[in-house]
């Protein structure tokens, strides 16, 4: 089995890091930083979202695994003190050719600017935010003309992606065994000239919305933690991408909803 890390770069994060390479050498794991078959994060959540974002291209090939070396992650669900274990289970997986994945949806995010298309995929959210002044935009679903937005921003996320920056804005939470995603509101004005549903919005694969930004608006676009300012936005189309998914080893099971209620509420209820 082939095998890349990456890590935060904080010392607890590179101490383990060069713990796992020792473990994996014992192992047979073979160190590949081009077209590993496990990716390990070593830090938080947002190291998982550089890992995703680096092998982005190669989603079919790899599958990631996270250690958290700060507090319990989402995605970071392993603790430093059973690297060995971790690295025991990936020999197993390795001798026995079944390596068990979870495979989530990730959205597509199709930016029209004057100069073409441009294509990402995010992993947990794209958000579009207007800079100094508030955003502007028409949003449609499926072609037809929903609303008209004016306030902070948008933000379409994944089920990965729901118990991220969407929770705080009210979103649901969504299972990831569901191809959706979901369009939440950030800080719409609602009166009696901008009126916006006011409540989040799901939508199944197949299903798109587009965003038109007021023309040469100035708009502040993320895809998960990557940020950038752009004045040539024409439109934004955001779909569940078709035949792309993100996959996640699992060597042990931790069901979603577990993972939620240690996140969130933290102790086992009575
Ligand atoms: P980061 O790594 O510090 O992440 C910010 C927080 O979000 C951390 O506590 C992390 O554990 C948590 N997080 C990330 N993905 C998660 C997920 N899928 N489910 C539950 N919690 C998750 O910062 P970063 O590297 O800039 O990460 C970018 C992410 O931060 C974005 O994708 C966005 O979801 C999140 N964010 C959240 C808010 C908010 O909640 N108000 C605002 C901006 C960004």
């Amino acid at each position: 089995m082939k095998y890349n890390v990456i890590h935060r770069g904080d010392e607890i994060s590179i101490d383990l890091m060069q713990r796992f390479h020792q473990l994996a050498g014992q192992h047979g794991l073979q160190l590949d930083e081009q077209s590993p078959d496990i990716v390990l994060s070593i830090g938080g959540d947002g190291t998982l979202l550089h890992a995703f974002h680096q092998y982005s291209a190669k989603l079919d090939d790899v599958a990631f695994v996270g250690i958290h070396t700060g507090r319990l992650g989402f995605f970071a669900d392993w603790k430093p003190d059973e690297v060995e274990h971790l690295a025991r289970l990936m020999h197993e997986s390795a001798a026995s050719g079944n390596l068990q994945v979870v495979k989530y949806p990730v959205v597509e995010i199709q930016i029209t600017t004057e100069s073409g298309i441009e294509t990402h995929l995010a992993l947990n959210e794209f958000t579009l935010k207007g800079v100094e002044v508030t955003l502007v935009a028409e949003l449609h679903i499926n072609d037809e003309p929903f609303e008209t937005f004016r306030g902070d921003g948008i933000c379409i996320s994944t089920p990965c992606g729901s118990t991220a920056y969407n929770k705080s804005l009210g979103g649901a939470i969504v299972h990831p065994s569901l191809d959706a995603i979901q369009i939440a509101e950030i800080a719409s004005i609602n009166n009696r000239v901008y009126r916006t549903l006011g409540s989040p919005v799901i939508l199944p694969k197949h299903h798109h919305c587009d965003i038109y930004p007021k023309a040469h608006q100035h708009v502040l676009l993320a895809v998960d933690h990557l940020n950038v300012q752009r004045s040539d936005v024409i439109s934004i189309r955001c779909l569940v991408a078709a035949g792309r998914k993100v996959r996640f080893a699992r060597f042990r099971p931790f069901p979603f909803w577990s993972r939620v209620r240690e996140a969130f509420i933290g102790y086992e209820p009575k």
